[in-house]
């Protein structure tokens, strides 16, 4: 497969299969899903349906039961650790609800960190900007025990971007914040996102946060129940057949257009 045409994501028939109180318990029932590059996707299903075992298999934190995980033409279920972590420090994001930050390093170094990792000598400069990119230029020196959720949140976003990865998971990532605080969170992922060409899977319970994503897959007992392609999405994620539409289809809403990109998020 030509990584010049290559999906930025393609599972095929995706199974996660855990034993659990004597017997198997399947997480993940047969997933398909192709994301093309530089679309951004929402993952919307009740807890436990199985999104963040989705998002992982996506990362390459964790292996399948069965199928294959293609990141841009390259098949990761099978690769070798060493492999895998080479590729996801520098390509995949990840941010999560509860932020991650090290809280022994100041906003500045948890940001320049993904990059100090990829030997960018121009780490401190970089995330200095992007820091400034999500507002927090004058708190580059504070520690995470400093900084509000939401702040500690835009930390994450800016680490989450620092390497230009590209692809970004997020898990969540408002599910820890006032709603105010959390759109502004997700503006500043969706400012990001645009300006750097990101391809971003959203995992959410919220249908109003949902909607602001260019398609959407609905997640039910580990199988794609509904998917929705936004209109003016471009290029739509396609799901297999993964499913009877079992559940009234929302109405689709046109994803939220990109907002003027901050100024400096550059490099
Ligand atoms: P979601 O993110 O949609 O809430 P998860 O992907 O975290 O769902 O989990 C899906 C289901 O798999 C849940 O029922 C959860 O309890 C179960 N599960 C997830 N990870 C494990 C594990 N390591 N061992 C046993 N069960 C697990
Ligand atoms: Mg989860």
């Amino acid at each position: 497969m030509s990584s010049d045409v290559a999906a930025a994501i393609e599972l095929c028939g995706l199974c996660r299969v855990l034993p659990s109180g004597g017997r198997m318990l399947t997480i993940l029932d047969g997933i398909d899903l192709t994301v093309a590059r530089g679309e951004s996707v929402a993952v919307i299903g009740p807890s436990g349906s199985g999104k963040s075992t989705l998002l992982g298999l996506i990362a390459g934190l964790d292996r399948p039961s069965g199928g294959s995980v293609h990141i841009h033409g390259q098949r990761i279920d099978t690769m070798s650790e060493d492999r895998l972590a080479r590729l996801r420090r520098g390509r995949i994001g990840f941010v999560f609800q509860t932020f991650q930050l090290l809280g022994n390093l100041t906003a500045l170094e948890n940001v320049a960190l993904p990059l100090e990792l990829t030997g960018d000598r121009r780490a401190s400069g970089g995330a200095r900007q992007l820091l400034e990119a999500v507002g927090l230029g004058e708190r580059t020196h504070h520690y995470p025990s400093q900084l509000s959720g939401g702040e500690q949140q835009r930390v994450a976003v800016a680490r989450a971007f620092s390497p230009d990865p590209d692809i970004l998971l997020a898990d969540e990532p408002t599910g820890n914040l006032d709603s105010a605080t959390g759109r502004l969170v997700l503006d500043l992922l969706e400012r990001l996102r645009s300006r750097m060409g990101t391809t971003m899977v959203l995992v959410t319970h919220d249908d109003e946060v949902a909607s602001r994503a260019a398609s959407r897959i609905y997640l039910r007992d580990g199988r794609i129940v509904v998917r929705e392609a936004g209109e003016g999405a471009g290029q739509a994620a396609t799901a297999g057949e993964g499913g009877g539409h079992d559940q009234p289809q929302p109405a689709a809403e046109a994803g939220a257009s990109p907002s003027p990109v901050a100024r400096g998020a550059g490099r």
